[in-house]
C-alpha cells in the first residue's frame, strides 16, 4: 500500500491532535523507512519481477526485520516510547504506536503471501489485493478520501500555507500513486530503496510544515 498509509496518518490527527502530522506520517510509513535502509545494507532483499502483481513488480523475498508481525510490534513500541519521551503526550503515544502497527495490517491486505510472522520462521501471510488494480484503487482510494475528510474536519488552516501546502501534498501523492501500475519497472532494487528514502525525506518535513500552519478545529 502507498496512499493508504498516508490515509492512516491523516485520520490519526483526529484522535492524536497534539502529535504533528509529520510524526504521524513517519509513524504510518515507518516500516518502509526501516526497509530501504536494510535493503541498501544488504540485510533485506526483494526483486523486481515485471508483472509480479498487477499493481507493482515487487517480489519481497526476505524482509523479516522491517515487515514481520513480531518486529512490527517492536517498532511500534519503540516509536511510541520515543514519541512519549519527547512529548509527554500519553494518549498520543498510544495512537502513534497504532499508526506504526497499522502498516503491517495494510501491507498484509495488499501483498502476496510474503509477510512473515517473525524473523526466522513462521507462516507467510498476505491477501494479495495487488492482484487487482480496480480493487486496490477502490480500497486505497476510499481510505485516502476518508483520511482527508477526517483531517480537514479535525484541523483548520491558520493561514494560506496551511491550506495550499496541505492540498499540494494530497495532489502530489495522487500524482505519484495513480500512474504506478502503468509505469515501466524501476531500473534497480537499490533505486527503489533510494527513491523510498527520498520520499520520506520530502513528505516527512512537508507534513511537519503543514502542521505548523494548521490548528485543531473547534
Ligand atoms: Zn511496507
Amino acid at each position: 500500500m502507498f496512499i493508504g498509509h498516508f490515509a492512516v496518518a491523516f485520520a490519526t490527527k483526529k484522535v492524536a491532535p497534539k502529535a504533528s502530522l509529520g510524526t504521524l506520517v513517519i509513524a504510518a510509513v515507518f516500516l518502509d523507512v526501516v526497509w530501504p535502509v536494510l535493503v541498501l545494507l544488504g540485510l533485506e532483499r526483494f526483486r523486481i519481477v515485471p508483472g509480479f502483481t498487477a499493481v507493482n513488480p515487487f517480489d519481497f523475498t526476505y524482509y523479516p526485520w522491517s515487515h514481520s508481525l513480531l518486529m512490527t510490534v517492536a517498532w511500534s513500541l519503540a516509536f511510541a516510547l520515543v514519541y512519549f519521551a519527547s512529548s509527554r503526550d500519553r494518549a498520543g503515544a498510544v495512537w502513534v504506536g497504532v499508526a506504526v502497527a497499522s502498516h503491517w495490517l495494510l501491507d498484509f491486505v495488499s501483498h502476496r503471501p510474503d509477510m512473515p510472522l517473525y524473523p526466522g520462521g513462521g507462516e507467510k501471510l498476505g491477501l494479495d489485493l495487488w492482484r487487482s488494480i480496480p480493487a486496490t484503487f477502490t480500497l486505497e482510494g476510499l481510505m485516502f478520501a476518508a483520511g482527508i475528510a477526517l483531517y480537514v474536519r479535525a484541523t483548520r488552516s491558520k493561514d494560506r500555507i496551511g491550506s495550499i501546502a496541505w492540498w499540494a501534498m494530497v495532489g502530489l501523492l495522487l500524482a505519484l500513486y495513480i500512474p504506478g501500475p502503468w509505469s515501466s519497472p524501476p531500473p534497480s532494487e537499490n533505486a527503489v530503496a533510494i527513491f523510498g528514502l527520498i520520499a520520506v525525506a520530502v513528505f516527512g518535513p512537508w507534513a511537519y510544515w503543514i502542521d505548523r500552519h494548521r490548528e485543531p478545529a473547534g
